[in-house]
C-alpha cells in the first residue's frame, strides 16, 4: 500500500511525487508515455529552446546597429532543434534522477481508477498491475484540440506537439488561433524567416489580456511581417500536394504547413472516473482548490485536468503543493489565484498578474489604470527594444489589482509585481520601494508612481 498513487508524470504528477518526500510518503507514479509531460517534451521547455534560438538569430542579425559586425547569419534549422533537442533530454533525464533519489516508484503504462484507493495499471504487453494507495492524484493533462475540418494528419495540419519537431523549416505557415501558443509560434518562426499567416476569430491578439499590451505585440509582429487576419475566421482547408489553400472571408492564402492553435482538451476520457463516482464536467475535473479534492474523498486532481484553474506548468506545481500538503497533514496550502503570472514568450514578451482593467471592472471594481511607456526608458534605448509598456490596474483609492508588461524581460519582471498584488499593496506602499537604475524595471516604478498621482519622468 503505498501513501499516494500518482496518474501522469507530468508537472502536475511529477511534481506531486517529488513534494511527497517532504513528509516521508510513499508514491507510485504512473506515466503511460515519458516522464516529463507536455511542458517537458511537448510544451514549454522545446517551445522556449527554439525561441531561443530565434532570439538569438535576432540579435546576431542587428549587431552591427551595436557596432558588432559579422557575416550575414543564416538559422539553421536541424542545428536549433537538436539544441531542443539536447534541452529537453537534460532536463528530462535530470527529473528522472531526482524522482529516482527521493525514492518514487515509476510505473510505466495506462492509469485508470479502479475504485477507492485503488488504480490499475495496464501494460504495452497486455499484463495490468494494481497499485492501493490511501490517496490518489489525477495529473493526466490535456492534448491539443482542433476544429471541424482540421483533424491533425501531422503533415499539412499540425498540431505544436508535430510543430516542435518539424524536420525543416516551413517557408509559410498558417496559424489558426492567436492565443499565447498561436502568438509564440508566430513570434519565433517569423523571426527566423517563415512567412506566417496568423488567423484569429477574436480583434484582438491573446484575446483577454491588455489592449495596450496587444498593441504592442501587433506593432511588433508588423514590423516582422507577420499578416495578421483579426476578426477573421477560417473556411475548409484544401491540401494538394505540399500545401494547404486556407481559405477565409473573400479570400485564400496557400501555405506549406497549417498549425492550429485553439485550445487544449483535458484528457479524461478513458480513466474511468465513474469508478469513484467523480463527475466530470466537459472533460474537466471540478475540485476544491482549498486542497485540490475531488468529490470522492481521498481522490485529488491537479494541473491541465482542473476545471477553471489557468493551464500552465506552474499551476500544476502549486496545485499538487496543495494537494500533498493536504493528503499529509489535513491542512491546506490553496494557490493564490489572483497572483499566478501568466507569460507570452513572444518577442517582445508580454507578462501579467492578477486581473486586467476589464476583469477588474467586470468583478465589480471602481478602477483606476496607470501606464509607462518604454519609449524614454534608458536601458530600453541601450537595448534598442522601446517598443514596450507597463500597465497598472489599482483600485479607486485601494490596492492594486492586477499589472501588464510588454517589454524585453517582462517574463522576469512580472514577479514584482506578483509580489505587490499578492500581497495587496497599495500603490503607494509599492511606489515607495526604488529601483536601480538604468533597469526596464524603471518603467515599473514609473507606472507605480503614476498610480499614486505623483509620477516622476
Ligand atoms: P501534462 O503535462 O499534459 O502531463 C500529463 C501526463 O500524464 C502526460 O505525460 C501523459 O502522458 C500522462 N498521462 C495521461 N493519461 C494517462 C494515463 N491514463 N495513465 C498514465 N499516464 C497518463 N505552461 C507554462 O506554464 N509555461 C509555458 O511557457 C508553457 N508553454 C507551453 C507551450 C506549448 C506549445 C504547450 C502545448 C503548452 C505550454 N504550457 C506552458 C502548458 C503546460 O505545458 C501545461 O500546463 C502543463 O504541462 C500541465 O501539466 P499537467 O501535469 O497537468 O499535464
Amino acid at each position: 500500500m503505498y501513501d499516494i498513487a500518482v496518474i501522469g508524470g507530468g508537472p502536475g504528477g511529477y511534481a506531486t511525487a517529488l513534494y511527497a518526500h517532504n513528509f516521508g510518503l510513499s508514491v507510485a507514479l504512473i506515466e503511460k508515455d515519458r516522464i516529463g509531460g507536455t511542458c517537458l517534451l511537448r510544451g514549454c521547455i522545446p517551445a522556449k529552446a527554439l525561441i531561443e534560438s530565434g532570439a538569438v538569430f535576432s540579435t546576431v542579425k542587428s549587431a552591427a546597429e551595436f557596432g558588432v559586425v559579422s557575416s550575414e547569419p543564416h538559422f539553421e534549422w536541424p542545428t536549433a532543434m537538436a539544441r531542443k533537442g539536447k534541452v529537453v533530454e537534460g532536463l528530462v533525464n535530470g527529473l528522472a534522477g531526482l524522482l529516482k533519489t527521493r525514492g518514487v516508484e515509476t510505473f510505466d503504462g495506462f492509469g485508470s481508477l479502479a475504485g477507492n484507493g485503488r488504480v490499475t495499471v495496464s501494460h504495452d504487453d497486455g499484463s495490468a498491475t494494481e497499485i492501493e494507495a490511501r490517496a490518489i492524484v489525477v495529473a493526466t493533462g490535456s492534448t491539443p484540440s482542433s476544429i471541424p475540418g482540421y483533424d491533425f494528419d501531422g503533415v499539412a495540419i499540425v498540431s505544436s506537439d508535430h510543430a516542435l519537431d518539424w524536420d525543416a523549416q516551413p517557408s509559410s505557415v498558417a496559424i489558426v488561433g492567436a492565443g499565447v501558443i498561436g502568438c509564440e509560434f508566430a513570434s519565433f518562426l517569423a523571426e527566423v524567416g517563415t512567412e506566417v499567416h496568423l488567423f484569429e476569430v477574436q480583434d484582438q491578439l491573446v484575446p483577454g489580456m491588455e489592449p495596450e499590451a496587444a498593441k504592442v505585440l501587433s506593432r511588433a509582429f508588423r514590423r516582422r511581417g507577420v499578416k495578421m487576419h483579426l476578426g477573421v475566421g477560417v473556411g475548409q482547408p484544401k491540401v494538394a500536394g505540399d500545401s494547404v489553400t486556407v481559405p477565409f472571408g473573400d479570400d485564400e492564402v496557400t501555405v506549406d504547413k497549417v498549425l492550429v492553435a485553439v485550445g487544449r482538451r483535458p484528457m479524461t476520457d478513458a480513466i474511468n472516473l465513474d469508478a469513484v463516482g467523480i463527475a466530470a464536467e466537459r472533460g474537466y475535473i471540478p475540485v476544491d482548490t482549498a486542497t485540490m479534492m475531488t468529490s470522492a474523498p481521498g481522490v485529488y486532481a491537479v494541473g491541465d485536468i482542473v476545471a477553471g484553474t489557468p493551464q500552465l506548468a506552474h499551476v500544476a506545481f502549486a496545485e499538487a503543493i496543495a494537494a500533498v500538503t493536504h493528503i499529509a497533514t489535513g491542512e491546506t496550502a490553496s494557490v493564490d489565484y489572483n497572483a499566478i503570472p501568466m507569460v507570452v514568450y513572444t518577442h517582445p514578451e508580454i507578462a501579467w498578474v492578477g486581473r486586467t482593467e476589464a476583469a477588474a471592472t467586470s468583478d465589480g471594481y471602481a478602477v483606476e489604470t496607470t501606464e509607462h511607456g518604454m519609449r524614454g526608458v534608458g536601458r530600453a534605448i541601450i537595448q534598442g527594444e522601446t517598443g514596450g509598456t507597463v500597465k497598472i490596474v489599482a483600485e479607486q483609492g485601494g490596492q492594486l489589482l492586477g499589472a501588464t508588461v510588454a517589454g524585453p524581460g517582462a517574463g522576469e519582471m512580472i514577479h514584482e509585481l506578483m509580489y505587490a498584488v499578492g500581497f495587496e499593496a497599495l500603490p503607494s506602499e509599492a511606489a515607495a520601494f526604488v529601483h536601480a537604475h538604468p533597469t526596464i524595471s524603471e518603467a515599473i516604478g514609473e507606472a507605480l508612481m503614476a498610480s499614486t498621482g505623483r509620477s516622476l519622468h
